[in-house]
């Protein structure tokens, strides 16, 4: 079959990849941009008079819960390395700052230990670990995280310096659209990464040289036709075709998979379903500007309290996560001064001290959106249309690896061990 693949990120390349494995199917694949990959963006940068491969996108994942991602890199021969994932939260308005020691538990400095509300933050986690679990167990949608958080009488310490933090930092969310995250969401989530302990956490990885290293073995000798810098403009379906128009004008195809967010997908079909524009439009995105710089005043104050992310509590409320990565804890990386990948606070970035910037789109995650996620076969492989994306799930790699190969396996392509 002749499929086309629309986005060039992790849910469209592991779709065209595997399906172009299969002899009987010729693939293309278009993508917007210049280059594949999407939100895996690594960017060579000069500091020091060295050059440094810096991820502005995606970068960690661990083997316990990226399976088939860990699998595709142990089959193109790529190697990771092993990182520390710790998560440090400076409050902008108190001026207190800690560091975890892995996500999820806390390396309390000697000196909050003497806060008394410190300390009770520390009894809030250990009980917080024990009882959310049982979350799982009511029936039906159960409260918002928010609600559950109030039902349960958690102090506003423990809210604001250490569960939005911490989910924000998972789902690049603000503190509201932390609050309305089903709860039976997040702790599902919190418990399959085994963030609800303390001791024993999961390792998480990085690819060494940067995320595009595995992007470039995908594409070394596949078989699929691409089209860069080609943004898909239309997409029609009849009885015996797909049409897709792009600035090469239209071309004929037999499937289409639709790897670009549930939102573009929607707005590139040209006579959607009603139950499409139902699924596709309860999947909202925010935006988030991304800016690699080398400004170390971003970072707690204490070099030993930075972590690999850095949450950062806005003294006004936000509407936006406001977060830094240190790319050189998450890559291993030494350069004279700190790698930094700092989430929507450009105008405290020190502009000299930039090095590049992009705006990235990320799923909001809400009760609609969630309750949409469960109706993806609705729609899937419905009028020769596919969807494949991270968006379907918890929006990790994993994620979007896991509807590609399921895209795959529809089209009766399996996943051959080697
Ligand atoms: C700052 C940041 C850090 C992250 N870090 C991690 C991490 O460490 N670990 C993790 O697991 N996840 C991380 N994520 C989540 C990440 O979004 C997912 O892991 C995953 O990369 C999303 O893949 P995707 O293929 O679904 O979407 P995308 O990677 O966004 O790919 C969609 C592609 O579709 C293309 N496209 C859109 N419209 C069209 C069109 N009309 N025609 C052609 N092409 C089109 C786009 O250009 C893009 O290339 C991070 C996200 C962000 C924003």
């Amino acid at each position: 079959m002749r499929i086309a693949v629309v986005g060039g990120g992790i849910s469209g390349l592991g779709a065209a990849w595997l399906i172009s494995k299969d002899p009987d199917h010729q693939v293309t694949l278009f993508e917007r941009e210049e280059r594949l990959g999407g939100h895996v963006d690594t960017q060579r940068v000069q500091v020091g008079g060295q050059e440094y491969d810096v991820d502005m996108g995606f970068s960690a994942y661990t083997d316990e819960n990226f399976p088939l991602f860990k699998r595709l890199l142990d089959e193109l021969h790529v190697k990771s390395q092993p990182v520390h994932m710790g998560l440090s939260v400076l409050d902008g308005r108190s001026g207190m700052e800690y560091n975890a020691s892995s996500v999820g538990s806390l390396l309390a400095r000697p000196r909050n230990l003497l806060d008394q509300k410190f300390l009770l933050m520390l009894a809030e986690i250990k009980r917080f670990h024990k009882e959310a679990p049982h979350l799982l167990e009511g029936e039906g949608a159960g409260p918002t995280l928010g609600e559950y958080l109030r039902e349960q009488k958690y102090s506003s310490m423990f809210v604001d310096n250490h569960i939005v933090p911490l989910v924000g930092a998972l789902w690049l969310a603000p503190v509201a659209h932390v609050m309305a995250l089903p709860g039976k969401y997040v702790v599902r989530f919190l418990r399959s990464h085994k963030m609800l302990r303390d001791g024993k956490h999961l390792q998480w990885r990085s690819i060494v040289g940067g995320s595009a290293r595995y992007v470039e073995a995908m594409r070394k000798d596949w078989k699929v036709a691409e089209r860069l810098n080609t943004p898909v403009l239309r997409i029609t379906r009849d009885d015996d075709a797909v049409r897709i128009a792009s600035k090469h004008g239209e071309e004929r195809f037999d499937q289409v998979i639709l790897a670009c967010h549930s939102d573009q997908a929607l707005r590139l079909l040209a006579d959607p379903s009603e139950m499409e524009t139902r699924l596709l439009g309860a999947m909202r995105y925010q935006e988030n500007e991304a800016v690699l710089h080398t400004d170390a005043r971003l970072l707690p104050r204490k070099k030993r309290a930075w972590g690999a992310w850095n949450a950062y509590v806005a003294p006004q409320a936000s509407d936006q996560c406001t977060l830094s990565y240190c790319m050189n804890i998450l890559q291993k990386l030494d350069s004279p001064e700190p790698l930094i990948v700092t989430l929507n606070r450009t105008a405290e970035i020190d502009p000299a001290k930039i090095l590049a910037r992009k705006s990235l789109h990320h799923p909001v995650y809400d009760r609609q959106s969630i309750d949409a996620q469960h109706q993806r076969v609705k729609i899937n492989g419905q009028r020769r249309t596919w969807f494949s994306g991270a968006y379907w799930r918890y929006g990790f790699h994993e994620d979007g690896l896991r509807t590609a190969v399921s895209v795959a396996k529809a089209m009766d392509v399996e996943w051959h061990h080697h």
